[in-house]
């Protein structure tokens, strides 16, 4: 086949294609792809990135297939070429050069699916990305910092408890593991609980109606390091803090050694009972405050270097300028620039950036109705809004449709009950373990992570 007509019949397929999926897919994901060449029964396929191809073989093989087997029935394959920032593949001629082209990619393409898989410790609860390692020290959290590296080093003797506060997204988490993760592989002897305070309460209602605490009792007090996170959640919740309260104390009689962290200091807890706020106070109390600009740089940079993807110095300059107090959003931001990195599949401008960051740093309480959430939604995933709302359980519905449940509530703050109603009438209960279910999967998975990022930002750009 000539150049001329790999060409034509690209534009043919396209025009199939389109009528199939969303003029928003369309356009992100079918930019900058041309065909290269005929072999045989394979039609190779050059892409611009590696992430254009995972999600063209993941989500469009069918139709792509479909639409070349229609125009051409000898076509029954197809390989995808990456081609290395140059987007223009008319310039590859041949496959074997494309093959060339390739090569440095696909060892890219391995080590992204290579991620490591952050699966979660199901014994101790603990998510081995949270490291001291990757845990950049500024005058911010130097003290909780220190404090949590002393307490690995002199467990259940010098600071019991530790108690960590400080505001969202300022690192509590990731220190509270960080402590787990290194006792854990300095000692695999060593017995380590992570939960959060509304994980201890759910385990304990579910001990208590199954007649089962006893092993409820063991599984928190038979341990050498027990990490509670967000401890302010039990304010209210007398049983929890009865409980909570002899587990401390039977720990703490052996030696054993507790952290606590909370968004707020102890003090100003509300509804807590007193012989728990004193047990609080009784050890070590150290907070995280806002990052300077000098550690969310570093942040920054520290992140960068882990995904491979060159990010300009100006740029991340200015996402530390932007975002100063939250991480959780400064990483969000970065990640949105690495996703349209990996898309271009060459650096970004800095005017490109602010474009790319102009939804969340501008707009983030922009108005966006409902039933825009719905419809793109569905579009994103090439669904119909009556797909996204029925009951149904097939697979390929049902993550969308919790992704919708979980932007409604993240994004529009919507409650619980109110979601349910509003996406076809379920329990609320689906509905919070939806929420769960998308948090914990964009925790574990960077690739996920990425998605949803494009997603929020179809939301609030088209
Ligand atoms: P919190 O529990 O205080 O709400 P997290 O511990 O979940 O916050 O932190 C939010 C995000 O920011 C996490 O992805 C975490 O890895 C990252 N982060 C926070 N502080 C730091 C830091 N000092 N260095 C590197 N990453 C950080
Ligand atoms: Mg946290």
């Amino acid at each position: 086949m000539t150049q001329k007509e790999l060409k034509d019949l690209w534009k043919a397929a396209l025009g199939e294609i389109q009528l199939n999926i969303s003029k928003a897919n369309f356009l992100t994901w079918f930019r900058n792809t041309s065909l290269i060449d005929l072999k045989g029964d394979t039609i190779f396929l050059g892409v611009p990135s590696n992430f254009a191809k995972e999600w063209l073989e993941n989500k469009y093989q069918k139709i792509i297939l479909q639409s070349l087997n229609h125009l051409n029935p000898q076509i029954i394959k197809i390989e995808y070429l990456v081609s290395e920032g140059n987007p223009d593949l008319d310039k590859i001629q041949t496959t074997q050069q494309a093959r060339l082209a390739k090569k440095p990619n696909l060892e890219a393409t391995e080590e992204q699916l290579n991620f490591p898989e952050f699966a979660i410790d199901p014994e101790t609860n603990l998510n081995p990305r949270y490291t001291f390692e990757n845990f950049i020290v500024g005058s911010n959290n130097e003290l909780a910092h220190a404090a949590a590296l002393a307490v690995t080093e002199n467990l259940g003797s010098k600071y019991n408890p530790l108690f960590i506060y400080g505001g969202v997204g300022l690192g509590k988490t990731h220190l509270l593991q960080a402590v787990g993760n290194k006792v854990k592989k300095e000692n695999k002897k060593l017995k380590i609980k992570y939960a959060s305070s509304e994980k201890f309460t759910d385990e304990l209602v579910k001990a208590i109606g199954k007649q089962s605490m006893d092993s409820f009792k063991a599984s928190f007090r038979n341990v050498d390091l027990l990490l509670i996170d967000d401890i302010q959640f039990i304010a209210g919740k007398d049983k929890t803090q009865e409980e909570l309260f002899h587990t401390f104390n039977n720990l703490y009689e052996k030696n054993k050694q507790i952290i606590f962290t909370s968004d707020r200091p102890p003090k100003a807890i509300p509804s807590i009972e007193e012989r728990l706020r004193s047990r609080f106070e009784g050890g070590m109390i150290a907070d995280i405050g806002y990052p300077d600009f000098e550690t969310r740089l570093a942040i920054l940079k520290a992140k960068t270097q882990n995904s491979n993807v060159f990010i300009d110095e100006k740029i991340l300059r200015y996402l530390a300028e932007a975002i100063p107090k939250n991480i959780r959003e400064l990483e969000g931001a970065l990640n949105r620039i690495i996703a349209h990195t990996r898309l271009k599949n060459a650096p970004l401008t800095l005017d490109e950036a602010k474009n790319v960051l102009a939804a969340i740093i501008t707009n983030t309480h922009q108005y966006l109705p409902l039933k825009d959430v719905i419809s793109k939604v569905a579009s994103f995933y090439d669904l119909s809004e009556e797909e996204l709302l029925n009951h149904s359980r097939k697979k390929e519905l049902v993550k969308p449709r919790q992704v919708a449940m979980y932007l409604l509530r993240e994004e529009l703050k919507y409650s619980y009950t109110n979601i349910a109603e509003k996406l076809g009438n379920r329990d609320h209960t689906t509905v919070i373990h939806a929420c769960k279910k998308i948090e914990q999967e964009l925790t574990n998975n960077p690739v996920f992570s990425q998605e949803i990022t494009l997603l929020k930002e179809m939301l609030y750009n088209q």
